[in-house]
């Protein structure tokens, strides 16, 4: 069976950027029938926050990408203990140093050198002695000793992919402070919670071929990996800085749908279009990682709009109804709501605006402001004077705007945006002629 996690440490708030990784895997997971696990990399401590950790809950939740388990990796810190005795048993686990100034020196001199900036390993070359004097005086890190060999793996975006691990520095995975690092972790986790497929970002290849080491090491079996591409802006610019703008609460607070941005996500840097799909279902079904490219992916976030008045145009009442509930429309006027307004919103919080319209008229200021600028005092008042009576139906625009053109003479734009504008508030929106059966209230022409 197929088992995906999506990894993300609880430091900060969802972007788009990880969306794209936890889309992948849900997708990978969903497409066979197979398990979704959330994990929370959460062993750095300083840095990691119960608030994030809710928050990513909640996003995902938003989304509708549910998980089968939540994994904590500061619930496994034994597991992390005992696989490193492990490692240290069979001498792939060894002790350093070194502080980071004095690895950037021998950096430099390497490079100076024209050798590639690889740790040199001298903490293999000290005595017992020489190691119990500099635990004591600075406490020691935990390096895993690489097999300097190629690493060869076939990623599912990537093709064949080989790694001289040659080239590779043996990677610290536990810290002086005794912190276990994702490197370690996230290794052990995968061969103990078998997971069978791990897509992330293009930035971890090379954390791959060490792990597919410690993995082997542990005596596991390597996933399949996937790395995708990162994400840029719209002109090709590291989306890095942008992300913080890009956070998932954000888009959902400005009106963004799910789908619209799950459909989006599925299809961007894929060779397929990208398409309006009404449920994850059908995304599962669309769902093909082999069709994605290497090459960096461009996010416009303009997209998103248009995809979630797209999105919103195609609800049908049924689906929507629970909304409408919510916002008090009673329900024998629903359809006739939805009908007028369905095809005219870019977000889900127009609803609301529209039902408000309807229900109690635009606010007095939007009034005041429009009659004056336009000085359609005369005009309105006459309109007004010619308001046919209760009940209103979908006749009544038709036979109130031809008596005012009678009347007074106006027509085209000069006749309908000012009466438009005096019973919505708006200069644009739904066809008058369904909304007005709705129009509870009059507002007042002001003197
Ligand atoms: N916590 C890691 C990250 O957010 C997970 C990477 C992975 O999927 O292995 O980058």
């Amino acid at each position: 069976m197929t088992v995906t996690r999506f990894a993300p440490s609880p430091t900060g708030y969802l972007h788009v950027g990880n969306l794209r990784t936890a889309l992948f895997n849900a997708l990978t997971a969903a497409k066979t029938g197979g398990e979704f696990l959330l994990r929370l990399d959460d062993t750095d401590r300083e840095r990691s926050r119960p608030e994030y950790a809710a928050a990513i809950e909640e996003d995902l939740r938003w989304l509708g990408l549910h998980w089968t388990r939540l994994i904590r990796q500061s619930d496994r810190l034994d597991r992390y203990a005992a696989a490193a005795e492990r490692l240290r048993a069979s001498g792939r686990l060894y002790e350093a140093f070194e502080t980071p100034e004095e690895l950037e020196v021998r950096r430099r001199v390497a490079r100076a050198a024209g050798r590639p900036p690889v740790y040199d390993r001298a903490a293999l070359a000290l005595s017992e002695a020489e190691k119990d004097r500099l635990r004591a005086e600075r406490g020691g890190h935990w390096r895993f000793r690489l097999d300097r060999t190629r690493v060869d793996w076939e990623d599912g975006i990537l093709g064949s992919v080989s790694i001289d691990a040659g080239s590779v520095s043996d990677p610290v995975l536990i810290r002086a402070d005794g912190q276990v690092l994702y490197t370690f972790a996230s290794a052990v986790d995968d061969t103990e919670l078998a997971i069978t497929d791990v897509t992330r970002g293009a930035d971890h290849v090379t954390n791959t071929a060490a792990q597919i080491q410690i993995i082997a090491a542990l005596g596991g079996t390597p996933p399949r990996f996937a790395h995708h591409s990162l994400l840029t802006g719209p002109e090709g610019e590291a989306l890095s800085k942008r992300l913080g703008s890009l956070a998932l609460r954000d888009l959902r607070a400005g009106g963004t749908e799910p789908l619209a941005l799950l459909s989006l996500l599925a299809r961007l840097g894929s060779s397929d279009p990208v398409e309006s799909r009404r449920s994850l279902r059908e995304i599962v079904e669309g769902f093909d990682i082999s069709r994605f490219g290497a090459a960096p992916t461009r996010f416009d976030p303009a997209e998103l709009a248009p995809l979630t008045a797209r999105y919103l145009r195609g609800l049908t009442l049924a689906e929507i109804a629970p909304d409408l509930m919510r916002l008090g429309v009673p329900e024998a006027e629903q359809a006739a709501f939805w009908d007028a307004i369905g095809g005219n919103i870019a977000t889900r919080a127009e609803i609301a605006d529209w039902w408000r319209v309807c229900a109690e008229g635009p606010s007095p200021g939007r009034i005041a402001a429009e009659v004056s600028r336009r000085a359609d005092h005369a005009f309105l008042h006459a309109a007004r004077a010619l308001l046919p009576a209760r009940p209103w139906d979908g006749e009544t625009w038709g036979v109130w705007t031809a008596a005012v053109r009678a009347e007074t003479g106006r027509k085209g734009r000069a006749l309908f945006q000012p009466l438009r504008r005096w019973l919505t508030g708006r200069d644009h929106g739904p066809e008058m002629a369904r909304l007005m059966p709705l129009l509870r209230f009059v507002p007042d022409v002001p003197e």
